[in-house]
């Protein structure tokens, strides 16, 4: 019977974990590992912060997916991994976890870059934890406005406009209106800003579709300040220069939220993988170059396409086709003692950015999709990461079916 150590149930993790229970019944046993005893859809992270979604919409219970009987789920966070030993150390456990192969899906942590203060006084949007924590946080500026009456409590800072920062001002675009009942105010009183250091934002698009996601940020009431880099946060204000300036300029408000970017888990650097960001370039079987028992999968892992310029973006499309192909290969490995002929492709069903929840921007099989096909389409590619990892059950209960009709 062999072992297989799981590390984080996210979507590389668990859909790994729910592939080889139907591949290999009866000759593993699976121990996951996760700190929570649920999994999230990370991709709408940013409509919790925002309150258009509630927790339980996107997140569901690991003990909902794994088979008691082929797969252990330990709640605990993983403090060291051994490949020389082929050990994984969790806190408050004794015994270590020994295993024959190890998947490592553990995710990725916010990166400030070292801008001074940003650790301390913005929120990071990582996990379902630090969303809520956005949403109660903003929820409670509103409150506070009534009595303040301080406009910097109505003020929301989005720092960075990556996908990540630009979904998110859609959502909080959505609410609005919510805040400005709770605060009593018009909604055009709640100010969102969203802080750029880039000047052309949507690199990954087409001149085009980029200005039509530019557009829409700029119809909707966000003041877009792009070509400015962060230098600082201090409580409550967030300073920045503008290529064309000399001088800082800073901006107050009640909420900075920070999405400058993400890295790998920092378990990858401290477990001595040879890794740059918390990412580890894998093998073409996704496997660590000299631990070929160690699987590397998702926002950990670093895949480079044929081109072999940069390592494909991070996302959850990517983590699910590498959980694909690991689950394939462990399965193939544990039969014949040989790895999968073909090594990891990736093929890229394409890119869709939403904006709120009905409109939507990006590419799809080769097409350019805008508006609501877009926004059809991103429900779409959730819906069939809930099917495949979360099977029938949670796609009735948390499925988008919304914009079906
Ligand atoms: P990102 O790295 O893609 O974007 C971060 C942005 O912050 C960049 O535009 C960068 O210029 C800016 N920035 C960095 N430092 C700054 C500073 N000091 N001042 C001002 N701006 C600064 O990170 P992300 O948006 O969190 O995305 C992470 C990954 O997840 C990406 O690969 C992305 O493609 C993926 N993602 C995909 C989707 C989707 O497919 N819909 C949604 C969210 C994220």
């Amino acid at each position: 019977m062999k072992e297989i150590v799981v590390l984080g149930a996210g979507y590389a993790g668990l859909k790994t974990v729910v592939l080889l229970q139907k591949k290999l019944k009866d000759s593993i046993h699976i121990t996951l590992v996760d700190q929570n005893d649920y999994h999230y859809e990370a991709t709408d992270l940013h409509e919790v912060a925002a309150g258009t979604q509630g927790v339980s919409r996107i997140s569901y219970h690991i003990r909902d997916v794994i088979k008691p009987r082929i797969t252990t789920f330990i709640q605990a966070k993983v403090v060291k991994i051994d490949p020389e030993q082929r050990a994984v150390k969790l806190a408050g456990h004794d015994d270590l976890l020994h295993y024959d192969y190890c998947v490592i899906g553990l995710g990725f942590v916010s990166e400030t870059f070292g801008v001074p203060g940003a650790e301390e006084n913005a929120f990071p949007m990582t996990n379902l934890k630090e969303a809520s924590a956005i949403y109660n946080h903003i929820i409670s500026k509103m409150r506070d406005y009534r009595k303040t009456q301080n406009p910097d409590d109505l003020h929301i800072i989005i720092c960075g406009g990556g996908f990540t920062g630009i979904e998110l001002a859609g959502a909080l675009v959505e609410a609005r209106p919510s805040y400005a009942k709770i605060a009593g105010v018009t909604p055009d009183k709640i100010k969102i800003t969203l802080v750029e250091a880039a000047t052309r934002l949507l690199p990954m698009f087409n001149e085009k579709l980029a200005d039509y996601g530019v557009d829409l940020i700029k119809e909707s009431n966000v003041q877009l300040l792009d070509g400015s880099r962060i230098s600082k946060i201090d409580p409550g204000t967030v300073y920045y220069k503008h290529a064309d300036e000399s001088q800082d300029q800073s901006m107050d408000a009640g909420t900075i939220i920070w999405t400058t970017g993400v890295s790998g888990s920092p378990l990858m650097k401290e477990s001595g993988f040879d890794e740059k960001r918390g990412r580890v370039m894998v093998t073409p079987h996704l496997t660590a170059p000299k631990h070929d028992d160690v699987y590397i999968l998702g926002d950990v892992a670093a895949v480079m396409p044929p081109d072999g310029k940069r390592p494909y973006p991070t996302t959850a499309q990517i983590a699910l086709a590498m959980a694909d192909y690991a689950a394939d290969d462990i399965a193939t490995r544990i039969k014949t003692g040989k790895h999968e002929e073909k090594a990891f492709v990736y093929k890229s069903l394409g890119t869709v950015a939403s904006y709120g929840n009905t409109k939507a921007y990006g590419t799809a099989l080769g097409h350019e999709l805008r508006g609501y096909p877009a926004s059809v389409m991103k429900k779409i590619i959730a819906d069939r990461s809930l099917m495949e990892t979360g099977g029938l059950k949670e796609l009735l209960a948390k499925g988008r079916f919304d914009l079906y009709h």
